[in-house]
């Protein structure tokens, strides 16, 4: 092709490609646009169902272009009226989530500046403030400024890269891997179990240890299975504690399990993602001895009311995470070490990503720590409102809750399982708020989880009034 050939081609090439650049009017069109939608939707919150039980159609991607507006309108049926709002406070079920507004903003910005988060040489601004996030929580779980951390796309992720480090300062290989023992409560996230088959410790030996009535690891069950385990030539590797069960919002005994640990010289791993951020409020003698954890995980988009996709992990020893996430860590001369820390690439599994740090940073300067600590405290009077109000009306309760989930069931006459479950049925039916089930104690039981930051006293009346209004309507059948 010659210059006048190939000129003429790119000069075509470019009256399409450059329809990637949207032109200033357009992009200001468009924000506005997606302002006035994001402020309709917000507007919305309170009128819409919680839970609209709909499959979503008509969302395979066409080759042709589409107006935003219609894209917008398609969004608007097809995802934001089907399934679970989350963005809405009457999100009472599993895990409630979240989405303060400027964390939306920082979304933005740093979608539109895009700088590399993961080198600090490639952007020392973005890779500084995601250290600065990392530095902000080991503030606040009083971890040592020498222990390394990162942000995730959430808990799972997190829990992969704290075991990771486990199985490599313990050195759980080859054929240790089924001599090593590692003891978990049942009421465990299931994400634990996961992340022992995705990091190759399938066959490692799982021992659950004996809860309490409060559902709480009993620690004397604990150490009976460790000396069990040595007895019989097994190696006890690691315990997973959790501060906030998914279940019922238990915290378990950490100080002691941290004091255990120690005298078996095993890795301490907590998992906080649901409850981590309440050590901020005036439970935070119940966290007591997390400070002792070898690694932590904690989900900004949980607790910190954050949209999905932000998770983190805290773990002390730096060697550790490095072995497998810094291909030439061994080779580093000591000292080194301290450069090489301030990039997120070389404590995570992660090169480029999202530039998620952003969205902590941005609401946590522009709100200030205060409403949040306040928002923790609110729900943890919600949920005792709730039970009082549940009390009233007959039903059956679990034990007091140490934080913002709790469980109930009604003592209907007979068939009591399958008239909970009908209860349940009835809750989704109705859908005006969002309340899950599970299973506890043998037992089919309501749950209430009350962490969004919308979720006020009006919501939990709102709830009070759709369960009483189901049960009537289930009596009368
Ligand atoms: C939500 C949760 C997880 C999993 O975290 P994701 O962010 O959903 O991956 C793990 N542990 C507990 C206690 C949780 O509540």
């Amino acid at each position: 092709m010659d210059t006048e050939d190939l000129l003429l081609k790119l000069s075509d090439l470019n009256k399409t490609s450059q329809q990637l650049d949207t032109p200033e009017s357009e992009r200001l069109e468009m924000i506005e646009s997606v302002s006035n939608y994001a402020n309709q939707f917000i507007l919305g919150l309170n009128t819409v169902k919680a839970f609209q039980e709909k499959e979503a159609t008509s969302l395979e991607i066409r080759d042709q272009k589409r107006p935003l507006k219609e894209l917008l309108d398609l969004y608007q049926k097809q995802v934001v009226e089907t399934g679970i709002n989350a963005a809405s406070g009457k999100h009472l079920g599993y895990i409630p989530g979240g989405g303060v507004f400027p964390a939306a903003l920082a979304d933005f910005i740093a979608a539109v500046t895009n700088p590399f988060a993961s080198v600090h040489y490639a952007s020392p601004g973005a890779a500084t403030i995601e250290n600065e996030v990392i530095n902000w929580l080991k503030n606040i779980f009083s971890f040592p400024d020498d222990s390394v951390g990162c942000l995730s796309s959430g808990g799972s992720i997190s829990t992969l890269i704290a075991f990771t480090a486990a199985r490599d300062q313990h050195k759980v290989k080859n054929e240790f891997i089924q001599k090593n023992v590692v003891y978990l409560s049942e009421q465990v996230h299931h994400s634990t179990q996961k992340a022992l088959r995705i990091i190759g410790l399938e066959d490692i030996v799982i021992r659950y240890i004996a809860i309490d009535e409060n559902h709480k690891i009993k620690t004397d069950s604990l150490e009976e299975l460790i000396q069990k385990d040595i007895s019989a030539g097994l190696q006890p590797f690691m315990v997973v504690a959790t501060a906030g069960t998914t279940d019922t919002g238990t915290i378990d005994p950490l100080d002691e399990i941290a004091d255990l640990t120690k005298k078996y010289k095993m890795w301490f791993h907590v998992d906080a993602a649901y409850g981590g951020f309440f050590i901020m409020t005036s439970k935070k003698e119940f966290f007591k001895g997390i400070e002792k954890a070898d690694s932590l995980i904690i989900d900004p988009h949980k607790g910190l009311f954050l949209p999905y996709g932000v998770g983190a992990v805290l773990i002390k020893d730096s060697e550790a995470v490095l072995h497998s996430n810094y291909y030439t860590a061994n080779y580093m001369q000591d000292g080194a070490n301290e450069e090489m820390l301030k990039s997120p690439a070389n404590v995570s599994p992660e090169l480029t990503k999202h530039f998620r740090g952003l969205r902590v940073w941005l609401p946590l300067q522009m709100l200030g720590k205060e409403p949040f600590v306040a928002c923790l405290e609110e729900k943890l009077l919600l949920v005792h409102y709730f039970r009082n109000q549940l009390a009233e009306l007959g039903f059956c309760l679990g034990p007091q809750p140490d934080l913002s989930i709790s469980y109930f069931w009604y003592p209907f006459e007979e068939n009591i399982e399958e008239k909970n479950r009908d209860l349940m049925d009835e809750i989704h039916a109705d859908g005006s708020v969002f309340l899950s089930s599970s299973i506890i104690d043998q037992r089919f039981v309501i749950r209430i989880a009350i962490l969004a930051f919308r979720t006020k006293k009006e919501t939990i009346d709102e709830a009070v009034e759709m369960i009483k209004r189901c049960l009537e309507k289930l009596k009368q059948k």
